[in-house]
C-alpha cells in the first residue's frame, strides 16, 4: 500500500478484515463510555487524541475514515464533524481570536459568508472579502493582524479557479494559516498539501457519502503541529459525527473515484451541449477550453466534479420557472455530489461584498448525476423549449 494509486487507497485504505472476523468492511462503532481495565491504563490513555478513550474523542469507524482521507489528500491527519459547515467553522474557531483580521474569497459558499460576517464578527474577528482572483495581489490585503486566508477554488456558484499557490504563498509569508474549502475538487482532482494549503475542509454530505443520505465534514491537516491545534479546539467544541453517518461516508469513498469519472464525463457532456444551445449566454466550467479559469484549473487540477452553471440568455423569471419547474430527471434541491442530477436557479450577484458579480440573464446551476447523459440532454432540451415557448 506504500505507493498506492487514489483508486487503490480509495478501496482499501481503513479496513482490516483479519480484525473482524475476516469481515470485509469494519464494524459501525456506537460509543460513549469506552471502559478501562485498570487505574493505571485509565491514567495512561489521559487526554491523549490518539487511541479510544471517548466516543466524543474518536471511535475506530471515525478514525478509519479520517486516516482514508488524510492518506488521499497527502496530509497528516483529519478530523470529522457533522457537516460541511461544521468543518468550516471548527476550523476556523480553531485558529482565530478576537482582535484578529481573516480574508475570505468573496465567492465563498454563502452559509460559511455568514458564519464570518455575522458570528466571528461577533467573537471580536474581522472577516474581510476578497476579490477570488486576486492572486498575488491578496499581498497588498494582509495586515499584521491576519490569521486566516480562506480560499475555495473553484467557488460553488460561481467557478471562478483561484490561483492557489500564489495566494498561499503571500499568506505564508505573513505568517497566516491558508484553508480551503476543496469539496468541488475532491481528495481526486486537487491536492492542497502540493499547492501551498495547512488545511484541506470537505462537505463529505457530497461526493463521499455520494448518496444524498447523510451531513458530513472532515478537514485535514498538512502537518502534525497544525493537526493539534485543529483537534484540540475540536475536542473543545465538541465537534463529533455519529457513528452511521461516518460510516456512510467511508462506504461512499470506495466508489468515489468511479462515481467521479462518471460525473466529470456527463458534466462536461451536458456543458458543450448547452454551449451550443441559442437560450444559453454562456457556460461556467473551469475544464471547458474557453472558460476564464481554464488555465489555472488545467495546472492545478487533474479533473473536475459534476457541478457546473450556465448563464441563460436575458428571459423572465416566468420563463426560468417553465423551465425548471417541468424537469423529470433533474430534481430542483439543495447540495450535491449524490448519484442524482439536481438544478438550482442561483442569485450570485446578490452574495457579492468585494466585487461586482456581473450577469445579464438568469444563472442555473446543475449537478450531472449518474443517469445516462442522452437522457439528462433531452430533459433538459424539452426544458429549454419550455423556456422558449415561455419567453
Ligand atoms: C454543501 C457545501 C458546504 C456545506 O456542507 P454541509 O454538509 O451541507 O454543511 C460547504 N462548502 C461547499 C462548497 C458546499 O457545497
Amino acid at each position: 500500500m506504500k505507493n498506492a494509486s487514489p483508486d487503490t487507497i480509495l478501496t482499501h485504505a481503513g479496513n482490516d478484515p483479519q480484525a473482524n472476523f475476516g469481515i470485509v468492511n469494519p464494524p459501525v462503532y456506537h460509543a460513549s463510555t469506552v471502559l478501562f481495565p485498570t487505574v493505571a491504563a485509565l491514567e495512561e490513555a489521559g487526554h491523549s487524541f490518539d487511541g479510544v478513550r471517548y466516543g466524543r474523542i474518536g471511535t475506530p469507524t471515525s478514525q478509519a475514515f479520517e486516516a482514508t482521507v488524510a492518506r488521499l489528500e497527502g496530509g497528516f491527519k483529519a478530523v470529522t464533524a457533522p457537516s460541511g459547515l461544521a468543518a468550516i467553522s471548527t476550523a476556523l474557531l480553531a485558529f482565530v481570536s478576537a482582535g484578529d483580521h481573516i480574508l475570505v474569497t468573496d465567492s465563498v459558499y454563502g452559509p460559511t459568508r455568514l458564519f464570518c460576517s455575522d458570528m466571528l464578527k461577533r467573537l471580536g474577528v474581522e472577516a474581510e472579502f476578497y476579490d477570488p482572483l486576486a492572486g498575488a495581489g491578496i499581498e497588498r490585503l494582509i495586515r499584521p493582524n491576519t490569521r486566516v486566508v480562506f480560499l475555495e477554488s473553484p467557488g460553488s456558484l460561481t467557478f471562478e479557479v483561484q490561483d492557489v499557490p500564489a495566494i498561499a504563498a503571500a499568506a505564508k509569508k505573513a505568517g497566516a494559516i491558508v484553508m480551503i474549502d476543496n469539496t468541488w475538487g475532491t481528495p481526486l482532482f486537487f491536492k492542497p498539501f502540493d499547492h501551498g494549503v495547512d488545511l484541506s475542509i470537505h462537505a463529505a454530505t457530497k461526493y463521499m457519502v455520494g448518496h444524498s443520505d447523510a451531513m458530513l465534514g472532515v478537514i485535514t491537516a498538512g502537518t502534525e503541529e497544525v493537526w493539534n491545534r485543529l483537534k484540540r479546539n475540536a475536542v473543545q467544541l465538541g465537534t463529533c459525527a455519529g457513528p452511521d453517518d461516518v460510516y456512510l461516508g467511508l462506504r461512499g469513498l470506495r466508489t468515489m473515484g468511479a462515481r467521479l469519472r462518471q460525473h466529470q464525463d456527463t458534466a462536461l457532456a451536458l456543458a458543450r451541449w448547452l454551449q451550443a444551445r441559442p437560450e444559453v449566454a454562456r457556460v461556467l466550467h473551469p475544464a471547458l477550453p474557453d472558460d476564464p479559469g481554464h488555465a489555472l484549473w488545467k495546472r492545478d487540477f487533474t479533473g473536475a466534479c459534476g457541478l457546473f452553471a450556465i448563464e441563460l440568455k436575458p428571459c423572465s423569471a416566468a420563463a426560468v420557472a417553465s423551465f425548471l419547474d417541468g424537469m423529470e430527471l433533474f430534481g430542483m434541491g439543495y447540495s450535491w455530489g449524490g448519484y442524482e442530477s439536481l438544478i438550482l436557479p442561483i442569485h450570485p450577484e446578490k452574495l457579492r461584498t468585494a466585487t461586482r458579480w456581473r450577469t445579464d440573464g438568469p444563472m442555473v446551476r446543475l449537478h450531472a448525476g449518474l443517469e445516462d447523459p442522452d437522457d439528462l440532454i433531452a430533459d433538459l432540451e424539452r426544458g429549454l423549449a419550455r423556456l422558449a415557448a415561455a419567453a
